[in-house]
């Protein structure tokens, strides 16, 4: 089989186009995120024994008890803030760093926070072997960047109890905040935009179910 053959049918290069497939059937239609997860490597962020389901529209297990969240979750997400390229992005829960290479990969400058540093060591290793530039943070996101704001848009990846006031307050006026806001087992994707200095508008796009969100303006840390 000559090289360029190889390619073609590389078994993760399908996998990824069908995935995309799949997400637009469930109503992904920003070109933008699907180009970006056809794109980046989602088995490079997944612990070896995960690496057969990585185009599984899935959330699976990473390490500290913490998860990558599943592809359709990302994209519906990502495409929530209806970004464009070069927009200013935080993340908070950077987890395995699939979500912030999806970012980078659609163009955005991009912060990411993880409270775990084992995880945040991971992440930015792998973000960098897979050329991605992002600047990863450990700490407590509740209380967001304040040295890089406002931002153009901000990321929840962990859920809430209720919407952390500091993060909306480092939105710029037009900025969206995506955050999952309920109970520790599951919740209702908030979409919060700031519409004027002390004005912000609220859309819930449905259930989701994220890993609590631990710290100053989350869950109390239970262990
Ligand atoms: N975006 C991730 C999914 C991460 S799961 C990905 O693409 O893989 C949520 C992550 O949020 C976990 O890693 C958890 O440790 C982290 N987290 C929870 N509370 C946090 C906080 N207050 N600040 C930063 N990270 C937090």
């Amino acid at each position: 089989m000559s090289k360029q053959n190889n390619k073609i049918t590389s078994p993760l290069g399908v996998q990824r186009t069908v995935l995309v497939k799949e997400l637009r059937s469930k109503g992904i239609s920003d070109t933008n995120v699907l180009r970006a997860i056809e794109t980046v490597h989602r088995e490079a962020f997944l612990p070896a024994a995960m690496v057969s389901r990585a185009y599984e529209d899935t959330a699976l297990p990473i390490d500290n008890k913490q998860t990558i969240s599943q592809p359709y979750t990302v994209a519906s997400m990502t495409q929530a803030l209806r970004l464009e390229p070069q927009m200013k992005v935080l993340e908070i829960g950077t987890g395995s760093g699939y979500q912030a290479a999806i970012l980078a990969e659609m163009g955005m400058h991009v912060f990411t926070i993880e409270r775990h540093p084992i995880l945040s060591q991971k992440a930015r290793e792998v973000l960098a072997r897979e050329g991605y530039n992002v600047n990863c943070r450990i700490g407590d996101g509740t209380i967001g960047y304040s040295a890089q704001a406002p931002y153009d848009a901000i990321i929840v990846t962990a859920g809430a109890p209720d919407v952390p006031e500091t993060l909306a307050k480092q939105l710029k006026i037009g900025g969206r905040l995506a955050v999952p806001v309920g109970d520790k087992s599951s919740q209702q994707l908030y979409v919060v935009t700031r519409t004027a200095d002390e004005k912000w508008d609220v859309l819930d796009l449905g259930p989701y179910k994220f890993v609590p969100l631990i710290g100053i303006e989350g869950w109390e840390d239970g262990r």
